[in-house]
């Protein structure tokens, strides 16, 4: 039997073996053994009632808390063969209808229900009617009160179960680990002595780190801008500071982000999500109403423009990131001020006992102590649930990684200060990336500008390298940008500390995540075409395949359907549908071409001479002319 599970995995779904606690709870399943399972986001849970569901001569029936959910989980299954539907409060009458009919002809194998239909009794023994096999309750932690997002329509699933068939299993699945919720569900949800499986909760491929003292909006412009390919999550803890800065980024700062809090309309939400879910958004700025129930695999990094209530909400946000195991950034923006944010959230709330004030104060003491810790974030996160297998260093957080690597930038910074003194605070950046370059534009010229002695000072920098440093000094404090359409530069007391030697100034190098492939041409034009295959197809490119298996495909470079199907991820069902796509486009890229685009990555279309042409020629070998290099790079300029 277990042999079965083990090639339903190869073969449906394109891995080569089970993680521990999916073999651990498939086994006990199908021994029909009431189970819990315990795991840490990512951890592979919809495998474990998915593939029984497989095996089982009936129906699977999953109940889940969100439509977005069910609806992702329902296209994936479709995209891998299989036959699955939802029946939430969404369908119209006919879908309904047309719901209970496909279940009836016994052709599906996974009902996913969400816990409002329960109350429906003609409904719940029409489910009984089904050749009901298993149950499982997703987000099972929501049936307790002590969870974070309790539920009362969580309550109507023990009633639903007891009515059922004794030999149905149950297994409840949560990625929350406390005892008091993990007690909660065995007992409410009325469990048979319950086989527990409780697996690590370390999300290893997450990187966290806690900035302070920082300019909170341009830190995250800033790393938005260097992390253009990559979507990401920014959390903030009321609407006000969500529509505020969604203003700034998008209409000012002309940044690709969306946003999200229940203060918007259904429709708008529901949009804003599809946006980013199917990439076209790449940063969603967002409450904490955003988030539950998104599974949006490539997720690379959430940062925390506000400090969270508590390490439980805290986790489960930043662990938004990530969960297709490659790494990701999970970053704290913290501020004193912020702090007493929370505490009047706390204190504004009448009907809660002393009793629960108090817990929360103390839940928030815990959090405000990893914003201030010098040690490492991952075992304190991890202590705070119980897990002690973490000793003082993981290797990968800011405290284990501590400025390893980093540059004296003092010199540079006094340039730009002195410079920015020179023009009398009354230049914007790109007018002073043109000064200290040399660069004499016309205006420049009207105001004298090129007389500073400060003019051509950079000269030997680039402008990329120039703008990057700015947006680095100003969401470093050093020096400020005004608002309004005309942001101008301004000194502050920083600045003056530079200038009179108080102070200097570091860098770290490559302190982001290395994440080079997103830049790799043929992953590029592999995720190109993931797209276009999702948008005719009408789900989100996770869904067609993770970044994970383009990575792997790009990496490996797979040519016929052998190798293909060796690729993590790529089933029979997902070589049959798109196999011959990506393999044409791997084929497609001969290795010369390959070589010159991994180049094109450094340069701009404006720098594309004859004379850089011919050097690159040469420094490459190329036998191709002038003209179809010019073009094989200019193609791919404009297809980013
Ligand atoms: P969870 O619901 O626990 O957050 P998912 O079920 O969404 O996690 O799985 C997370 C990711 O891990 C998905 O991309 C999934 O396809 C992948 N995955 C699951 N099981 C395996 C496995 N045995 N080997 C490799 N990848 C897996
Ligand atoms: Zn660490």
């Amino acid at each position: 039997m277990e042999n079965q599970a083990l090639e339903i995995l190869k073969k449906i779904y394109g891995y080569n073996s089970f993680r521990k606690g999916q073999a651990h709870i498939i086994k006990n399943i199908l021994n029909k053994k009431d189970t819990i399972g315990v795991m840490a986001t990512g951890g592979g849970k919809s495998i474990c009632f998915q593939i029984p569901a497989l095996m089982f001569q009936g129906i699977t029936i999953v109940i889940s808390p969100l439509i977005s959910l069910m609806k992702d989980q329902v296209d994936s299954l479709k995209i891998l063969g299989i036959e699955a539907i939802s029946i939430n409060s969404t369908l119209s009458k006919e879908e309904f209808f047309q719901a209970c009919h496909d279940l009836r002809s016994g052709k599906i194998k996974l009902l996913y229900l969400s816990p409002e239909k329960l109350e429906n009794i003609k409904f719940i023994k029409f489910i009984k009617s089904l050749n009901v096999q298993m149950v499982a309750v997703d987000e099972a932690h929501c049936i307790s009160q002590w969870g974070h997002d309790f539920r009362t329509s969580y309550l109507k699933i023990p009633e639903f179960i007891k009515s059922l068939d004794k030999n149905v299993p149950i297994l409840a699945l949560t990625a929350t680990a406390t005892p008091k919720v993990t007690k909660d569900i065995e007992i409410l949800l009325n469990l048979n002595n319950p086989i527990k499986y409780i697996d690590g909760f370390d999300r290893k491929n997450i990187f966290f780190k806690v900035e302070k003292n920082i300019n909170p909006e341009a830190y995250i412009i800033r790393y938005i801008k260097n992390h253009k390919e990559l979507s990401g999550i920014i959390y903030a803890s009321t609407r006000k500071e969500v529509d505020s800065l969604y203003q700034y980024f998008k209409d000012i700062k002309q940044l690709n982000v969306g946003k999200y809090h229940a203060g918007m309309s259904k429709k708008e939400r529901s949009i804003s999500q599809d946006n980013f879910l199917n990439d076209n958004v790449k940063v969603m700025i967002a409450t904490n109403a955003f988030g539950m129930g998104i599974d949006k695999s490539n997720v690379r990094y959430v940062i925390h423009r506000n400090i969270p209530k508590d390490l439980e909400s805290y986790y489960q946000e930043a662990g938004r990131a990530g969960r297709d195991g490659l790494p990701s950034e999970a970053i704290l923006l913290f501020f004193e001020e912020d702090v007493a944010t929370q505490e009047f959230f706390i204190n504004s709330n009448d009907i809660a006992s002393d009793k629960i004030i108090q817990i929360k104060r103390s839940k928030l003491d815990d959090m405000v102590n990893y914003a201030y810790l010098e040690t490492c974030y991952r075992e304190y996160i991890l202590k705070y649930f119980g897990d002690k297998r973490i000793k003082n260093y993981c290797g990968n957080c800011g405290n284990c990684k501590k400025a390893k690597d980093i540059e004296d930038l003092t010199i540079d910074t006094k340039i730009v200060i002195s410079c920015i003194g020179r023009a009398k605070e009354k230049i914007g950046t790109s007018t002073l990336v043109n000064i200290l370059l040399g660069k004499a534009d016309s205006k420049i010229e009207r105001k004298g500008l090129n007389k500073l002695s400060t003019f051509a000072l950079m000269k030997n920098k680039n402008q990329n390298w120039l703008e990057e440093f700015l947006n680095f000094l100003i969401s470093e404090n050093i020096i400020e940008l005004t608002a309004g359409s005309f942001p101008v530069l301004k000194l502050n007391k920083n600045s003056f500390n530079i200038i009179k030697d108080k102070r200097k100034i570091y860098r770290k190098i490559n302190e982001t995540v290395s994440l080079n492939f997103y830049n790799d041409p043929l992953f590029k034009s592999l995720n190109k075409i993931r797209k276009e295959i999702s948008v005719k197809e009408n789900v989100a490119p996770y869904i067609i395949f993770s970044d994970f298996t383009l990575m792997e495909m790009a990496e490996k470079k797979p040519i016929n359907r052998w190798e293909m199907l060796k690729i993590k991820g790529v089933g029979n069902q997902k070589f049959k549908n798109y196999g011959d796509i990506f393999l044409k486009t791997i084929n497609s890229f001969s290795n010369e071409e390959l070589e010159i685009l991994k180049i094109e990555n450094f340069i701009d279309e404006k720098y594309l001479s004859d004379n850089k042409l011919n050097n690159l020629k040469k420094d490459l070998n190329l036998t191709l002319d002038i003209n179809s290099l010019k073009d094989i790079l200019i193609k791919n300029l404009f297809s980013n």
